[in-house]
Order: structure tokens, then sequence, then C-alpha cells
């Protein structure tokens, strides 16, 4: 295809809200309304017969049919099955969040055309199992991804954008060490990023996937449920249809509360009335530990970045959940000044992704980049060794998390037995010392050994982890031409055959029944 006619397209695909953005003929990103006419697409969808409905509809029918209706599946990639069958049926997160990625694509493609080639942007935060999810979604969307970058970094990049830092002359502009706070519908982020002329380099990142708007939201459903049950006797959340309903008027309070400092809440169920004035102080007393865990989160990525405050020239503050007032004050106190809300909270991230993207497709073109991105990984990398000492399994970290990728990195272990004929080798995410603890994302094994090879004979294992994420192993024994090298074999995931029916009943196609 014709590299000038390919539209740079990012989608910052959230969990309670989507946006699309592109590159226009100037290079500069603007986002893409969807068939509603909406910039924003609400993350939900409805599964009907073979297809599903996503967005507006999909909203709307959680008063109606909740049984049938998908939020939130973002939350939930990585697992193996949405936690609530729909319409009687299981589904996996990443085939859901591929309904939305085909919506998104269908809606855009009305405007710029057809497209396949996309940037996605997922939380700084997602482990490997996550981001792998996320890419078996857009493959089952039938898009090509070009690749996914995380979304505090993207919103980096806009932010960088609209500052001039790509202009010509940007390698003059002067250093500035920017903190992104990204707080979302479901997730949140704290990335440390250092701008300087057209390289982006991350510094530390840290974050929590479980904790965004839907849980501020979930603190008001809970105090009006609870007044209502002691004015009525009844709750309201034991009865699919009203929760949905009071989860709606309680989210449009927690809006109204970012702009008024008191606001009512007026609800309804089985006849019986509930009006209840709210203020911004009561919902910040609600919310406090919420808050407070985002504090901890971002205190902790500033040291983990070996800055302080005084280092930080500006907080940018993206996620929709940021508009809450609680939010600016928290890190005007922290940082000590005005917390920069210059790009849209809603946009920025998508106009980061489709920047990202038009860079890609510009290199791919044989042009000279405007900006680099250098990351850095969010979860320690390791194998799961015996410990000699306790004779315990412990997680022996390879990549610590925070290194700047790409990264190569070796750990010397030793065989436990004599005669040992084949070594597993268990790769797994997370901090803990305990294996238990951490996320299993992938084993290889080296088998036929030599048969007399004594125990304590060291193997070398090495990791190399690229800055899409795509990690390599190499195990070595020691004194045998014994060499394995491949790519991971993921613990969990969807298999090849299954990918491909879901794509096939995504697209649209007739499949046999029994092939899903
Ligand atoms: P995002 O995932 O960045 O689109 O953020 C969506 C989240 O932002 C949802 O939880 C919304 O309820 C929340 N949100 C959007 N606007 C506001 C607002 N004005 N005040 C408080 N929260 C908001």
């Amino acid at each position: 295809m014709d590299s000038r006619k390919t539209p740079a397209i990012g989608i910052d695909l959230g969990t309670t809200y989507s946006v699309v953005a592109r590159l226009d003929e100037t290079g500069r990103p603007v986002s893409l309304v969807n068939a509603e006419g909406d910039l924003l697409t609400p993350s939900v969808v409805l599964v009907e017969g073979e297809g599903a409905i996503v967005g507006k509809e999909a909203v709307k029918a959680l008063g109606s049919e909740p049984e049938h209706v998908a939020q939130c599946a973002k939350r939930e990639v990585g697992n193996d099955l949405f936690h609530q069958p729909l319409a009687g049926r299981n589904y996996p997160p990443e085939v859901l969040e591929a309904w939305i990625l085909k919506k998104l694509h269908d809606d855009a493609a009305l405007q710029v055309g057809p497209f396949r080639q996309v940037v996605i942007t997922v939380p700084a935060y997602f482990d490997e199992v996550r981001r792998k999810a996320t890419q078996d979604a857009g493959y089952m969307a039938g898009l090509e991804l070009l690749d996914i970058i995380n979304e505090p970094t993207a919103a980096a990049v806009a932010f960088g954008y609209q500052q001039g830092f790509f202009r010509p002359n940007a390698s003059s502009r002067e250093k500035q060490n920017i903190l992104v706070y990204d707080l979302g519908g479901g997730t949140f982020d704290v990335t440390v990023m250092q701008l300087a002329g057209g390289t982006f380099t991350a510094l530390a990142t840290d974050g929590d996937v479980q904790l965004g708007g839907r849980d501020w939201d979930q603190r008001l459903v809970n105090f009006a449920a609870a007044e209502f049950q002691q004015r009525h006797g009844t709750d309201p959340r034991h009865d699919s249809v009203a929760a949905a309903r009071l989860w709606r008027e309680c989210e449009d309070l927690k809006r109204t509360l970012s702009a008024r400092p008191r606001g009512l809440l007026t609800y309804e169920f089985q006849g019986l009335p509930l009006q209840l004035e709210i203020t911004r102080e009561q919902f910040a007393d609600l919310t406090h530990d919420l808050l407070e865990r985002t504090r901890f989160t971002t205190v902790q990525a500033l040291a983990a970045a070996k800055l302080t405050w005084s280092d930080i020239q500006r907080v940018l503050l993206v996620g929709g959940s940021t508009r809450m007032p609680m939010v600016v004050d928290l890190l005007r106190q922290l940082s000590g000044r005005e917390p920069d809300r210059s790009v849209s909270a809603d946009e920025a991230v998508a106009h980061g992704a489709a920047l990202h993207a038009g860079i890609l497709l510009a290199k791919s073109a044989g042009k000279r980049p405007k900006f680099t991105v250098r990351n850095v990984n969010s979860h320690s990398l390791g194998v799961v060794a015996n410990d000699p000492a306790t004779q315990r399994e412990r997680n022996a970290i390879v990549i610590p998390r925070n290194s700047p990728l790409p990264i190569a990195a070796r750990r010397r272990f030793k065989t436990s037995k004599t005669g040992q004929n084949s070594i597993l080798v268990r790769i797994v995410e997370g901090e803990s010392a305990s294996p238990d603890a951490c996320t299993p994302i992938g084993r290889c094994v080296v088998r036929e050994l030599p048969a007399d090879l004594a125990a304590g004979t060291p193997i070398e294992v090495a990791f190399r982890y690229e800055a899409n994420g795509r990690l390599t192993i190499t195990v070595k024994v020691s004194g045998t031409d014994r060499k394995l090298t491949h790519e991971l074999t993921r613990a969990s995931g969807l298999g090849d055959a299954e990918r491909n029916a879901w794509r096939r009943r995504i697209a649209g196609d007739d499949i046999a029944a029994d092939e899903l």
C-alpha cells in the first residue's frame, strides 16, 4: 500500500470509554467521531445473537437486559473468561475488547477510508499477559498492530507535540521532567518521563490495574444503597436492572461534584423514593483511601526515577477521573505546583498513539523519525529457582522493573540432581520473592541433556526484552552443546485456531456453530 495514503490511526482502548484519532494532512492529531457523532465511545458490549453492539446503545441496554451487557472488560483482560456469562455464554475478555475495536475501526473507516494498521495503547502497568491479550484482541478485530504503547507515554507524546517539541529546532529546547498521572475509568498509571529534544525517555512507571473512576462510583453506589436500605428496608443492588440504574445516577452525581460543591441524587426503586444530597467533602471522605492509593504509587514512582518534586517541571493530568477536584488538590499539594491540564484528558492518549503511528509509518517509508520513545518495563521478570538454603522455590529476578528497554540480562543457576535429563525454565513476572504471588508468563524446556550430567552444573539463563514487550530467552547448559533460544511460549491466552475462529465471527463471517 502507498504509505502516504495509509492513515496514521491511534486507538485509546479505555476501560470505560475509547477514543480514535488520526493525523490530518498537516500531521496534526485529530479525534474521530463515531457513527453516533460522539468523540468518546463507551467501552460497553451488548451481545446479540452471534454479533455484538458496542457503545451508547449497549449502555442503554444495561437498563433492560444487563445480563447481555459487558462493562469494563479491560479490567479482566488477561483472565481466561469474563466474570459474568453474557446471554448464557462465557466470553474471554479479549474477545469483548475485539468487538469494541471492530466498532471503533468500522466507524473510523467511514471517515478515513479502509485501513488495518493501528497503534493501540495500554496502561503502562499492564503485564505481559495483558499486553499479549490486547494484541490478540487487535488481531481478532481484523487489525494489524503497528505497535502497542503505554498510555502515559502516549499522553506525554501528545503533550510534547503541543509544546512544539517536534518542530525542526526542537533539539534546542530545554530538557523537562514530566510526571504523568493518568486516572481513567478502571486503571491508574503514573509515569515519570524526560523530554529532551525529540526523545521521550520513561524513567519509571508504576500503577494499579484495579483502580479507577469505577471505584469512586462504587463508593457512591454503596453509600446510596445503604441509605436506601435504612429508609426502606430493601437493597436495590440485589436487582441487576435497578443496580445498573443506580450506578448510572451515581456516576452522574460524581461528575456533578467535579463541577459543583454539592449534588443531589434522585432515585426510585419499587416505587420507593430516595433523595440524597452529597457534598464534595462527603464524597472525598467516602473515597479517601482510593486517593491515598494513588498518592502512594505516585511517590513511589518518583523515588524509582531517583527524582524529587523539585526535579519535576510538569505534572500532567490525563484520564477522565483527573477532573475530580480532589485529584488536582492532591497533586498541587504533593508537587507544590499547579498541575497541567493543557492536554485534553479524554483525547491525549489517542492523539499520542496517532502521532506514534505516524512515526512508524514514516519510518517504514524510509523517512527520519521526528521523535523517539524509550521505555522501561513496568514489572520485574524472573525465573522460578530452587533456593538451596531453604529448599523452597523463589523468584530469581533477571530483569528488574524500570529497566530501560531494550535490555539483555543473564543469570546463572545450577542443576539440582545428578543425571537430570531436562531442565524446565519457568518465567514469572512480579516483584515478590514468592513465585506464587507472581504472574506465570511462560516456560521453556531444555531436553536431552547428557545422561551423566553432574548435580550443580551451571545453567545460564539470558533474557532479551525488546521495547515492544517481546521477550526472547536463551538457556545454555555449561559443558554441553545444549542451547535453547526461543520466544516465550505463553502460559495463558487463546490458541491460534480459537483466535482465527473468533476473528471470523467478529468479522461477521458465517462459521460452523461447533467452531467456537
Ligand atoms: P477515561 O478512561 O480516561 O475515559 O476516564 C473515564 C472515567 O472518567 C470514568 O470513570 C468517568 O466517570 C470519569 N469522568 C469523566 N468525566 C468526569 C468528571 N467530570 N468528574 C469525575 N469523573 C469523570
